[in-house]
């Protein structure tokens, strides 16, 4: 009860209830003004029998009718005493109300004429005074309705969580203050970043401590690394670590469809921190807001610049006492506004990159806390085979894992799990398929192709599968995992890549003396490698040392097309050739690897048309097997 009486006065302090109840109202109070005036007007009316009106006209006592269709409701000249049908005993009658049984439309007005009736005559089913109100209000109540119905739409549309005009509110999220649920035990591995992060941490904790000796902590902390990384994640440790309350946002939720409703968001979300402090304000995605400004199509005023200008305003804005740290996330901090990471402003930059081995061991260790594993489960080596993922990455191993036990009834989540869910995350899922022989045949030379090239150029990264079980979009996957993180890559390495995926094509050629659209994907892999040894990385002599950025990913069209060409025409033409060459010497390489070994070729593809799956061990055996005949 209380609860609906708190809602109802809630409700009236918005002004669209308050005109919703006006006109309720209103309503009611016609409709009981409507019922009293017809009461008003009522005479005491009975009901007389046909024989008594006639009766009382033959006598001349009639003084007025008014007839409707048969219903004839009149005066009497003076009161009678009448013995009623319906009731008991004679009552005094002056108004009456009796119905014809047929109209005998004549008759009837000639003996009223005779004597001197005053006779009145309505329309059929004329409205009652009542009905004619609620008739003539009701258009009114409909337009007004469907008006409020059509406003509070248009109020969802803009994502305002309160009244009419309120669409600028945040939509922050504030957290848990008391139980900060997320510490840094949640957070495997990153050890720098966290020592980076513990004076913030101690500056929400105690900012007193700071303040006695005048120093200034920086107030917004910018973390940079891929996604999946953990950064909301450890943004969130810190403020359960500080016990502070947290706020956070996506940027991207600050852009709405009306210019100025972004700002508005940030300094409302801004001025919910301050009013709470210590506290946390986390953007994620802050590139959505904070990229260059000028970048744009819609000139030097669009919402997102608006947005961005208020945001910047607001970092500047702070008072002594106002101890809010804004903590953004990014992985593209090269397209920031320099002016969002001047000194003052977001100039605490925490790189966050993948996990290395023993992190990534670490983050398995935190997601498989809660679960049951068999006894044979080696998180070493789970972490060995997952190079270059994230904890994002490994959270859904773990949860895959589960689910693939959980689908066979099993107790225990086993290393076979693990495994299974390991292909599945970097291979894609089975794809049942039929398939026809040639076609399995093509795709087993396609991936013994590849398999026996990595396996006889020193210096790749050795093979963990090879497999024709269509998988996500591909007929046959040949998988190769490096044996430990790499952080550069020298041109030998990226060559041998690249004969690698040339390889494929190169077994198709010499086997069935065609090629096939399998290809597609290795070609398209190659070319762009390619290209970025040319253009970004100065591995061709030809055209030089130099970064030309031709095969950079297009983070913002508007930057793009605003950037002028750095490279002449010749120069264009020139990084042509040179990246077509590298892939034909690529693909001359392989044949030259491939061509002289038909043999292991055949061998490798026989086994792998039986058994479908063949791993490092298999291919290793099969070929000294075939070599030491
Ligand atoms: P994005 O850039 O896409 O927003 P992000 O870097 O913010 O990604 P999070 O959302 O923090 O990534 O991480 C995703 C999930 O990955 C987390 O919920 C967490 O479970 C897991 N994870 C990532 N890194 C770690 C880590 N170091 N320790 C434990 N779990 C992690």
């Amino acid at each position: 009860m209380d609860d609906l009486k708190k809602s109802v006065s809630e409700k009236m302090k918005n002004p669209q209830w308050k005109l919703f109840f006006a006109i309720m109202l209103s309503v009611i109070f016609l409709f009981i003004w409507g019922r009293l005036g017809n009461i008003n007007d009522r005479k005491e009316e009975f009901t007389i029998s046909y024989s008594q009106f006639l009766e009382q006209l033959k006598a001349g006592n009639i003084h007025s009718v008014t007839i409707q269709n048969l219903q004839v409701n009149g005066e009497l000249a003076k009161e009678t005493s009448v013995e009623l049908p319906a009731e008991q005993g004679p009552r005094q009658v002056k108004y009456f109300q009796t119905f014809l049984p047929s109209f005998q439309g004549e008759d009837i007005l000639t003996a009223l004429r005779e004597k001197g009736v005053l006779i009145n005559v309505e329309p059929p089913e004329k409205m009652s005074p009542f009905w004619q109100v609620v008739m003539g209000i009701l258009p009114w109540v409909l337009i007004i309705g469907i008006w409020f119905l059509i406003m509070r739409g248009a109020q969802r549309v803009q994502g305002g969580p309160g009244g009419l005009f309120s669409f600028g509110a945040s939509k922050a999220k504030l957290h848990n203050v008391e139980k900060p649920q997320v510490t840094f035990k949640d957070v495997a591995g990153l050890e720098n970043s966290k020592k980076e992060l513990e004076e913030t941490i101690e500056f929400l904790k105690n900012p007193q401590k700071f303040k006695k000796l005048g120093a200034k902590v920086p107030k917004g902390v910018l973390l940079i690394g891929p996604p999946g990384t953990g950064k909301t994640l450890l943004a969130r440790a810190i403020a359960g670590e500080a016990g502070v309350p947290f706020y956070s946002i996506s940027a991207s939720e600050f852009i709405e469809m009306f210019v100025g409703v972004g700002a508005s968001r940030v300094r409302d979300m801004f001025k919910k921190a301050k009013a709470n402090p210590p506290s946390i304000i986390f953007i994620d995605e802050i590139d959505a807001v904070g990229r260059t400004r000028g970048a744009g199509f819609g000139g030097g005023h669009d919402e997102r610049e608006q947005t961005l200008n208020q945001l910047l305003s607001e970092l500047d804005g702070f008072e002594p006492h106002e101890e809010v740290i804004v903590i953004a996330a990014t992985n593209r901090p090269d397209v920031l506004d320099p002016a969002l990471l001047r000194p003052g402003r977001f100039d605490r930059h925490v790189v966050i990159d993948r996990p290395g081995l023993k992190d990534r061991k670490a983050i398995l260790e935190v997601h498989v806390r809660n679960k049951v594993l068999g006894d044979q489960v080696d998180l070493d080596k789970l972490a060995r085979g997952t190079p270059g993922t994230s904890g994002a990455d490994l959270e859904n191993l773990a949860n895959e894992a589960a689910l693939i036990a959980i689908r066979k009834n099993k107790e225990k989540i086993d290393m076979g799990d693990f495994e299974e869910a390991l292909d599945k995350i970097l291979m894609g899922t089975v794809r049942e398929e039929t398939i026809s022989e040639l076609e399995k045949r093509i795709t087993a030379y396609h991936e013994s192709g590849h398999a026996l090239v990595a396996h006889e150029l020193p210096g790749t990264d050795p093979i963990h599968k090879v497999s024709i079980i269509p998988r996500g979009m591909a007929m046959g996957v040949t998988q190769l995992l490096p044996e430990e993180d790499r952080h550069y890559y020298p041109k030998a390495y990226l060559m041998n890549k690249l004969c690698v995926a040339l390889a494929g094509r190169v077994a198709e050629k010499i086997v069935f003396n065609d090629t096939s659209t399998g290809a597609q994907n290795d070609l398209k892999e190659a070319s762009s490698l390619a290209e970025k040894m040319v253009s970004q990385w100065g591995m061709s002599d030809k055209v030089g040392p130099v970064n030309l950025g031709r095969a950079e990913e297009h983070p913002f069209l508007g930057r793009e097309l605003a950037l002028p060409k750095r490279y002449s025409e010749d120069l264009a033409w020139l990084m042509d050739q040179e990246i077509r060459q590298l892939i034909v010497d690529a693909e001359a390489r392989a044949d030259e690897i491939l061509r002289p070994k038909r043999n292991l070729l055949d061998k490798i593809a026989e086994s792998l048309l039986k058994e479908e799956v063949l791993e490092r061990e298999d291919i290793e055996r099969i070929i000294k097997e075939a070599k030491s005949l």
